[in-house]
């Protein structure tokens, strides 16, 4: 059954996107498009029943900012409802696409540009583990961060993990060891 309310990409929107991301980062069907609508909401039972099965219309895997603000214009233009996603390990359904449209997948956008005088400069899809990791040896650690960490992004932990319930100038801060 149609999800209610699903939005498709237009035929144009379609064969636009391969020209900001390139073919092999445009997906829009089968498995690939169903992992990509998909976050762990399935661990409760509750959520599980009450979104069911979505899929987006399309994901695309943006790498930079001005594929990501290219990709996000068009969809805008037409419309079209975006779903950002990093890791996708929330479990709330935060980054399942409920009304079709766009997915976009920031987890390639994943560049640690800075770390310095206790705070990371980061592209959004930079991995916790990753700046952890590079902190560490300059003498910082993360002052908090998911359980998920290896797996989850530095923006999806700020805007649908715990990092998000503290100010989220402290949560992205590494500190002093
Ligand atoms: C077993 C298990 C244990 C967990 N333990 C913890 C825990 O200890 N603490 C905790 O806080 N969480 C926990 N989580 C939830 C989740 O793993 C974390 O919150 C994680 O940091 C989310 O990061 P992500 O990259 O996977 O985000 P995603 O799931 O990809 O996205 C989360 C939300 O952020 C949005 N988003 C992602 N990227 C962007 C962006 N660039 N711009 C705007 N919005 C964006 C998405 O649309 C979605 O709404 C757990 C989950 C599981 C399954």
């Amino acid at each position: 059954m149609p999800t209610p309310g699903f939005v498709s990409l237009s035929p144009s929107l379609l064969a636009e996107l391969p020209t900001i991301v390139g073919s092999d980062n445009v997906v829009t069907e089968g498995k690939g498009l169903e992992t990509l609508s998909k976050d762990f909401y399935w661990y409760s039972p509750v959520l599980t029943d009450r979104i069911g099965e979505r899929v987006a219309s399309a994901a695309v895997k943006v790498q930079s900012l001005e594929q990501l603000k290219q990709a996000a214009a068009l969809a805008h233009a037409d419309n079209i409802p975006i779903t950002p996603r990093g890791a996708a390990t929330g479990n709330y359904g935060q980054a399942v696409p409920l009304f079709g449209g766009l997915v976009i997948d920031l987890s390639g956008f994943d560049r640690i540009i800075d770390i310095s005088e206790g705070v990371v400069t980061a592209e959004p899809g930079a991995r916790l583990v990753h700046v952890e990791n590079q902190a560490r040896p300059l003498g910082y650690e993360l002052r908090c961060y998911p359980s998920t960490w290896v797996k989850s992004t530095i923006a999806g932990f700020l805007a649908g993990g715990s990092g998000g319930s503290v100010r989220s100038h402290g949560a992205a801060c590494a500190s002093p060891v």
